[in-house]
């Protein structure tokens, strides 16, 4: 589901066989808590889908551990840093501060299941990237330093601000700021954001500029990063639903000024998570933790399984009820992989297949794929088949269902389910043209191909 025009869309890639992606990363102040965490297998989820159908995924994330400060709706150049405040809290130096909660992020990912991305940025390690980012606006006109030294992107000079969230310019003056007109300083419009701010002699985390010494705001980072790493297209953006306005909105207008067209081809956000019924706030002391579920003796893959009950683009609740049965289901599903891989190899049923795979390719619905699974634990398929499908569909899902078993599956190659897929698409419309070409193509990678009464049976040659 694109949410700039509102949509869901074919993902073509820009380039063939590649497909680019940016995800916006944790600020690295806190722990992520299960609702940024389901975010992030969002966007494992897009990256397993496109490696399964035999994509090349480079895949971005960054680390924020400058800029982000503790309002980001208000344009205040001398607001609070999150970073700085929560190492003043903790009486430590902020690096070391972000340092130690990146660490726990990446290892609340691993318990996760979520794979690696192939690049973590830090925000703090790219300064000269977002300065010379910021050269190339005001060299554009599309960015000025203001009366008060601060660097501003200029938002009217931006057609098509707020498409992604629909905020249009002319509605943003009473809700833009959190304290309103006062915050507007040096700069042209009320709009306006910092891109370059001033620091005083004390702050911490400061670097030179062009325009005087200071810090970056938190939306550069991302622009100049993803426009570095991945180049000028890009094929899908992720983050959580709370980043749409301003952070990508604000992202949109930089990258696609410096670069002269729209970067991001497709902007996908991950809906909010309630826990209890509950907004997960430090505030109201609603905050779950990977760790708080391990505490109470659940495999974290069982709060995965959890996730993968409803879809990415819809408000989920999520409940202690409801990860323990998802660990009931877990602990069920592991054992039968196990007994099931006792029995002689089948070949799998390519209908149950294309049914996984056509659920996560049709936007992520992974509450149907999980249906299509259930349906097939519970037939009367040969143990041998539903054995090769559970550990086939486990490199979608990613829940360790093989764990408790002694040999390995007969893996597909690289790109053959999405051509089994197809060719069960072509039979259902009478193709044969096209069935016939994709049997060929099959057995070109070592997959040989039978049509039974009951659907495709494939074997490897
Ligand atoms: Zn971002």
């Amino acid at each position: 589901m694109d949410t700039r025009t509102r949509s869901v869309e074919q993902i073509v890639p820009s380039t063939p066989g590649q497909l680019t992606v940016y995800a916006c990363g944790p600020t690295v102040y806190r722990y992520a808590h299960v609702g940024n965490l389901r975010t992030f297998l969002l966007t494992d989820l897009i990256r397993r889908t496109a490696e399964l159908l035999g994509l090349q995924v480079r895949l971005v994330q960054n680390i924020t551990d400058v800029g982000h400060l503790q309002d980001d709706t208000a344009v205040d150049a001398d607001g609070e840093d999150k970073l700085l405040a929560q190492a003043r809290a903790e009486n430590k130096d902020p690096f070391a501060v972000a340092r130690f909660y990146e660490e726990a992020f990446h290892r609340d990912l691993a318990l996760l299941g979520v794979h690696p991305a192939d690049a973590y940025p830090r925000a703090s390690e790219c300064i000269d990237l977002m300065v010379a980012l910021i050269v190339t606006l005001i060299d554009k006109g599309k960015a000025y330093v203001g009366d008060d030294g601060t660097v501003y992107f200029s938002a009217e000079s931006f057609e098509g601000y707020g498409a992604i969230s629909g905020n249009k310019l002319s509605e943003l003056r009473a809700g833009h700021g959190a304290t309103g007109e006062s915050t507007a300083t040096g700069k042209r419009f009320h709009a306006d954001w910092a891109l370059w701010k001033l620091a005083s002699e004390s702050r911490e985390m400061t670097w030179p500029s062009p325009w005087g010494h200071g810090f970056p705001g938190w939306h550069i980072e991302c622009s100049a990063m993803s426009l570095e790493l991945l180049g000028s297209v890009i094929d899908v953006h992720t983050g959580g639903i709370d980043l749409r306005f301003p952070h990508h909105e604000d992202e949109r207008a930089q990258s696609d000024s410096a670069a002269g067209h729209e970067v991001v081809r497709h902007w996908v956000h991950g809906e909010h998570l309630l826990f209890e019924g509950r907004k997960m706030a430090k505030s109201t002391g609603n905050v779950v933790l990977v760790a708080d579920v391990v505490e109470r003796g659940f495999d974290p893959l069982a709060l995965r399984l959890a996730f993968l009950s409803s879809r990415y683009r819809q408000q989920a609740n999520l409940s202690w009820d409801a990860i323990a049965a998802a660990q009931k289901t877990l602990d069920r599903w592991r054992a039968s992989v196990a007994a099931w891989a006792e029995e002689p190899s089948k070949p799998m049923c390519a209908e149950v297949q294309a049914g996984v795979l056509e659920a996560f390719c049709d936007d992520l619905d992974t509450p149907r794929a999980l249906q299509v699974l259930r349906t097939c634990e519970k037939s009367s398929m040969p143990d041998g088949c539903k054995f090769e499908i559970f550990a086939w569909a486990d490199r979608l899902l990613g829940l360790d269902l093989a764990r408790d078993v002694g040999r390995a599956p007969a893996a597909l190659p690289e790109g053959a389910a999405s051509l089994l897929s197809e060719r069960a698409t072509a039979r259902g419309g009478k193709d044969f043209a096209a069935s016939d070409r994709l049997r060929d193509a099959l057995a070109a990678l070592g997959v040989a191909v039978k049509d039974t009464p009951a659907g495709q049976e494939w074997t490897l040659s």
